[in-house]
């Protein structure tokens, strides 16, 4: 099957409210035009140069989502274009990201990354840590950062049980900061979570936005880039 057709399959069987992002992360301009010439206007990306030169090369109306971890000296690279940054895993980070979107005179979209899963290499805050951000004056004073929601990455794992229950935790992360600090926020609505291999138990668990990458442009190349 081709890349557009793997996307409209995916696209068809998800609800029309769930936002698919294809996520593009080593596969080259060509493989996105042809995802995009039948409506997709979502890409995901995990590297900043990446990013940056797909941004260039491709049309000026696709939403780019940065899902890796962002280093703060490069956020002033893509803030002036991105659509959505889901890897918020630091106070600082959020800061230098408000001073960029001073600059680009813009409300830059935010997720703030959960730390969900067992493993010990995955970015992103616990809950306390988020509790404790969102009550700071610090915080408050971001004026040009717009927090749309959450993000996690589930246990690399085939036990369905395990992935079930992060997401279930995610999604109860998301309920209690709407709770306590955006019940009157209609900006706060999006719960990132799901890739190829999990996005199915992701939506059941209430996932509003899914990361899908293999299973739309096939394996990833690292050697070929
Ligand atoms: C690569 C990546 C994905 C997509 O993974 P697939 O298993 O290829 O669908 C989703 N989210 C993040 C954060 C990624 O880095």
């Amino acid at each position: 099957m081709s890349y557009a057709q793997n996307y409209i399959r995916i696209k068809n069987s998800i609800p029309t409210n769930v936002t698919l992002i294809a996520v593009s992360k080593t596969h080259p301009v060509e493989a996105i035009e042809e995802v995009y010439s039948i409506g997709c206007r979502h890409f995901g990306e995990n590297k900043v140069q990446e990013l940056i030169q797909k941004h260039a090369a491709l049309p000026k109306d696709i939403n780019w989502h940065m899902i890796g971890h962002l280093q703060t000296n490069k956020v002033k690279m893509i803030v002036p274009f991105v659509h959505l940054i889901h890897s918020i895993d630091s106070f600082k980070l959020l800061g230098e990201i408000n001073k960029e979107a001073v600059k680009a005179q813009k409300k830059q979209n935010c997720l703030l990354q959960f730390y969900i899963a067992q493993e010990e290499t995955k970015f992103g805050f616990t809950k306390e840590e988020a509790i404790e951000m969102l009550h700071s004056p610090q915080f408050e004073s971001l004026q040009n950062i717009t927090i749309k929601g959450v993000m996690g990455m589930a246990s690399f794992t085939d036990d369905e049980t395990v992935v079930k229950n992060e997401f279930l935790n995610l999604k109860s992360i998301f309920n209690d900061l709407k709770q306590s600090f955006f019940i009157n926020n209609t900006n706060f609505d999006t719960i990132s979570m799901g890739m190829s291999g999990d996005y199915e138990l992701a939506i059941e668990q209430g996932s509003t936005m899914v990361r899908v990458g293999t299973s739309i442009f096939g394996t990833r190349n690292y050697s070929n880039k």
